[in-house]
């Protein structure tokens, strides 16, 4: 028998089927160990055959196979053939994705630890025949065992004699044999019983959701209640014998969120995310796979849940941008999941209270059946949000970061003892030019989406065609100087409010301050326990955390992702908006939000501060269909990365020519198509291009032939790195 083996090799050249003869054992899914030129690697059998075009004297043995079942199951084999389709994929790359990293090559295996028990010769003889009257210890743990069975050897020798238990092991009177354990996270939490009666709008979400075939878009306000509505259809699919995967964003599984789940389902819910030991994931991991947990709860790669009779799959906060993976291997998470569920019939549920232009768009269009939950379960209103307007500040000579009333508020806020959060909403590494004085934004004529300030050319550039324009002395609609461009940093947040309030306690959450593993975990819980008075903190403030004495939200700088190049930047605002106003007034305060922007009267405020969900996505759909950007297109990136410059042009030289006689085929479906240089021109010593294409929907053939033109490159010009995207969050 020959085996069809992909080697965990991740490179062009071998990215491709290598025939072995099989061995014993050897099966569809199997993880193998091969003979790979000098050396040995790992490999993943994807099919048995009979038969070889490989001539005898080349073909070479398995080595071995090396786990006890095969480990790529028939689902996730046809799950590579679809992802490495769909997004260009290495097979390698996705089958990584697959099992825990530090699987692969044996760099962990399941924790063994050695049980002692009785050897059955003995169990039905009089003890006293091979046990001495005087030895009383060993009696004791002799008639232990005999009770318990089994037990780890290291616990008998904790709790009897060591020596005793040696002994009888001597003697043979006790056998020992290895055993695997489970590290498992979060053992001491109890499942409990749950008591909450749903409500009726939950009861129907949760009927819907089980009785649609279609996905469901489950759009309820933050403190509607969706994850009862996701716990309460985990159950029914759990009792119908089936498995259920939720996925959570990383910065939302907070001890929290773990401990619902783990009090609802307690040892049948396995639970991944980063925080885990190697180890740990590994046994969640594993109990998945065996039978022995039905719920996987993790961060996006928890789509790979090796779990079996998949009923239900939840995408939480599904508009939130981490479910698409931006490097190597590049995927979309819901994607995966339209996959997963198509394959096990199992229902899938996508839950926001913002949810994704995209999705709501299908939802309208029959493409997802949309439930809504409207009301807060505890009734109460979300915080007013109140518009301050920065411009007007700066004519009042207040060109600073607070604004008059954030101040006021500030203070009023720290005299009651309560909390605040000053929200700085800082994305990407990009800067966008704009008048202090009237608010005026640089945009490309073009694309409508704002440029971004290149401080080595001392240009603005717009992120999604190539066309350049200078950078501006005096603001094209007022005259006025105020030219802002760059950042305000979160530390230059915190050094003024200490300024202002010496004696306030702040805590700062950014990319610096949370750097090591559960660093924001930490920051977070000591805010919840009233050891700070301000959290000074980008994005990862926003969301799903619950402080019920914060009754103050400064969002600082809420243009800085309006303006930010992107053609969702608008979008992104509105989510983060909502999301951070959420924050104030959870529980029996009322809060209220401050707002400082330097454009007030830009559409996304008006919805914002209404709540009005469905006004801003009528206005955002009309936007998108009139600049052809998705859902009315798909943008697709070649994008080409090599040290030596001239061949990295020559390559993009290579990807164009042959791109722009695939759109005068088929002309009408290409919306956009051009090369340039990537926004990033180098990164780490290579330069960067990119070939970017806007297409018409239904356009997988095209996509297809794309591929194909990203494959000719590679193949052409082996220096090169090249991959391809689509609809990507950052154009950089
Ligand atoms: P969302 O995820 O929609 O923002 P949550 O699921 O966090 O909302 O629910 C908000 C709060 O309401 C939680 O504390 C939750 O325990 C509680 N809750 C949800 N459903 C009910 C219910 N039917 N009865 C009582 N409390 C509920
Ligand atoms: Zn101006
Ligand atoms: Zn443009």
């Amino acid at each position: 028998m020959i085996a069809k083996v992909i080697v965990d090799i991740s490179a062009s050249e071998v990215d491709r089927v290598f025939d072995y003869r099989a061995i014993d054992g050897t099966m569809r899914g199997s993880r193998v160990a091969v003979p790979f030129g000098r050396q040995t690697t790992e490999g993943y059998v994807i099919d048995i055959a009979e038969t070889t075009d490989l001539p005898q004297d080349k073909l070479k043995d398995i080595i071995s196979i090396l786990d006890d079942r095969p480990i790529v199951s028939e689902e996730f084999l046809a799950l590579c053939d679809y992802m490495t389709e769909r997004f260009h994929l290495r097979k390698i790359d996705v089958f990584r994705l697959f099992l825990p990293a530090k699987m692969r090559g044996g760099r962990i295996k399941a924790l063994q630890k050695i049980f002692v028990y009785i050897n059955p010769e003995y169990i039905e003889v009089d003890p006293n025949l091979f046990i001495k009257k005087s030895a009383h210890s060993q009696m004791e743990v002799f008639e232990y065992l005999l009770d318990a069975q089994s037990a780890e050897q290291s616990y008998l020798n904790a709790n009897f004699s060591a020596a005793a238990v040696r002994n009888l092991i001597a003697r043979g009177v006790f056998l020992t044999r290895m055993e695997d354990v489970l590290r498992t996270p979060y053992k001491g939490i109890v499942q409990k019983d749950n008591d909450i009666v749903l409500t009726e709008e939950q009861s129907i979400a949760v009927d819907t959701i089980m009785s649609s075939e279609k996905p469901t878009l489950l759009f309820g306000v933050t403190g509607s209640g969706k994850t009862e509505v996701y716990l309460n259809c985990i159950e029914q699919v759990l009792k119908k014998g089936k498995t259920a995967i939720m996925l959570v964003p990383e910065i939302s599984l907070t001890p929290q969120v773990m401990r619902i789940f783990r009090s609802r389902f307690g040892d049948d819910v396995a639970l991944l995310h980063s925080g885990l030991s190697d180890g740990e994931r590994f046994d969640e991991w594993r109990r998945l796979l065996t039978g022995g947990a039905r719920v996987a709860v993790g961060a996006r790669s928890a789509i790979f849940a090796p779990l079996t009779n998949v009923g239900l799959i939840v995408i939480d906060e599904e508009h939130d941008t981490s479910y698409s993976s931006e490097s190597n291997p590049r995927y979309i998470t819901r994607d995966v999941a339209l996959f997963r569920a198509a394959y096990n019939g199992a229902r899938l549920v996508m839950g926001s209270a913002t949810p994704s232009v995209e999705s709501y768009y299908a939802a309208q269009n029959g493409k997802y059946k949309l439930v809504r939950l409207p009301h807060r379960v505890n009734k109460r209103e979300m915080p007013a949000i109140q518009i301050i307007n920065m411009c007007k500040e700066v004519t009042y000579g207040n060109s600073g970061m607070f604004s008059a009333p954030l101040v006021n508020a500030l203070e009023q806020c720290l005299a009651s003892g309560n909390q605040a959060i000053l929200f700085l909403n800082r994305r990407g590494y990009s800067s966008y030019v704009m008048c202090k004085k009237c608010g005026y934004v640089a945009k490309c004529e073009d694309c409508d989406v704002s440029l971004v300030y290149h401080k080595d050319e001392d240009l603005l550039k717009c992120h999604y065609c190539q066309r350049r324009y200078s950078m501006l002395d005096l603001c094209p609609n007022c005259k006025s100087p105020h030219i802002k461009q760059g950042f305000m940093g979160t530390e230059r947040i915190v050094e003024h409010v200490q300024k202002m309030f010496p004696s306030a306690r702040v805590i700062r959450m950014d990319n610096d301050t949370t750097r090591t593993k559960d660093a924001h975990l930490k920051l977070l819980g000591e805010f919840a326990n009233g050891n700070a008075d301000i959290l000074v903190g980008t994005q990862m403030v926003a969301k799903g955390h619950d402080f019920p004495n914060v009754t103050l939200v400064g969002i600082m700088d809420a243009d800085m992702s309006l303006h930010f190049s992107d053609f969702r930047a608008v979008e992104r605002t509105f989510q983060l908006i909502t999301q951070v106003a959420g924050r104030a007034g959870r529980e029996k305060k009322q809060g209220s939000v401050i707002l400082q922007t330097y454009t007030p009267r830009h559409y996304v405020y008006k919805y914002a501060t209404e709540y009005d969900y469905e006004g801003f996505f009528d206005k955002e759909i009309n936007i998108l269909q009139a600049t052809g950007f998705p859902p009315f297109t798909e943008i697709l990136r070649i994008l080409i990365a090599c040290e030596n410059e001239a061949i990295a042009l020559d390559a993009t030289k290579q990807a164009i020519d042959e791109a722009r006689a695939l759109a005068a085929k088929h002309g009408d479906r290409f919306v956009y198509l051009n090369a340039m240089r990537a926004p990033k021109k180098r990164i780490q010593t290579k330069h960067r291009m990119q070939v970017l294409m806007r297409l018409k929907p239904d356009s997988d053939d095209i996509r297809m032939a794309v591929y194909k033109i990203a494959d000719g490159v590679t193949a052409a010009f082996p220096q090169v790195t090249c991959f391809t995207e689509i609809n990507p969050n950052d154009l950089s």
